[in-house]
């Protein structure tokens, strides 16, 4: 059964959402701050956080910086609830590293869609084989990539992102199709969510330069090539 981990001070949203995630069949384990959601999740990292934006002591926006910055935390699923409604917080939000967000209040079946979704694409790739071009290298069971030899962390969707590109290279993708591919059909991301997640992707690379390989084609979209 999937271990969800709900962080949220408020504990009337923290009850509606572990109702809604029991009918759904997936555990749920709950934090009321980060402080002791970190240590919940270094002691026993759940399939996925579930995380509130506001909270006491330590926010949701330095939740998510510590668990992007440590490798072992790197590849953990990350859905960000947020009360905000402007985009800009939402983009910030993912440029931190969060794979989705919610937008409070939310209905109980789109909370579990959306955790349903980000798990189902966060795991399909467990049969895959390996890529390699150029010096870049993606194991998909490990969820790892390599250049040179050195070990590059990515998040989740980046790591699905460059696994796609890896495996379609030389062909360009409108965000409307990287969004069909790679986040699935019927889920409500914005088209812009790809442009931000294209943004983490190419800073994860760039200390190698290997940033150049995911190319903006203007006015229709990304490519992966090897070639400059
Ligand atoms: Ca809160």
């Amino acid at each position: 059964m999937m271990r969800i981990l709900v962080v949220e001070d408020e504990r009337a949203i923290r009850d509606m959402i572990g109702f809604a995630l029991k009918q759904a069949g997936l555990q749920c384990e709950e934090s009321a701050d980060a402080e002791h959601a970190l240590a919940s999740i270094v002691s026993n990292p759940p399939d996925l956080v579930l995380l509130d934006w506001m909270l006491p002591g330590m926010s949701g926006s330095d939740l998510i910086r510590r668990l992007r910055s440590d490798e072992i935390t790197v590849g953990l699923p990350i859905i960000m609830l947020t009360a905000r409604v402007e985009e800009s917080d939402r983009i910030h939000g993912l440029e931190l590293g969060a794979d989705d967000y919610i937008t409070k209040p939310f209905s109980p079946r789109e909370l579990v869609a959306r955790i349903k979704a980000v798990l189902r694409r966060t795991r399909e790739l467990i049969d895959e084989k390996p890529i390699e071009h150029a010096g870049l290298s993606l194991d998909p069971v490990g969820h790892r990539v390599q250049t040179d030899g050195e070990t590059l962390n990515l998040a989740p969707t980046e790591f699905r992102l460059l696994h796609f590109f890896m495996s379609n290279p030389d062909r360009v993708y409108s965000r409307e199709q990287l969004l069909d591919r790679v986040w699935g059909r019927g889920v409500f991301v914005e088209e812009r969510t790809v442009d931000v997640h294209i943004r983490r992707l190419r800073k994860a690379l760039e200390d190698r330069a290997y940033d150049r390989f995911i190319q903006t084609v203007r006015g229709a979209g990304y490519r992966f090539s090897t070639d400059a």
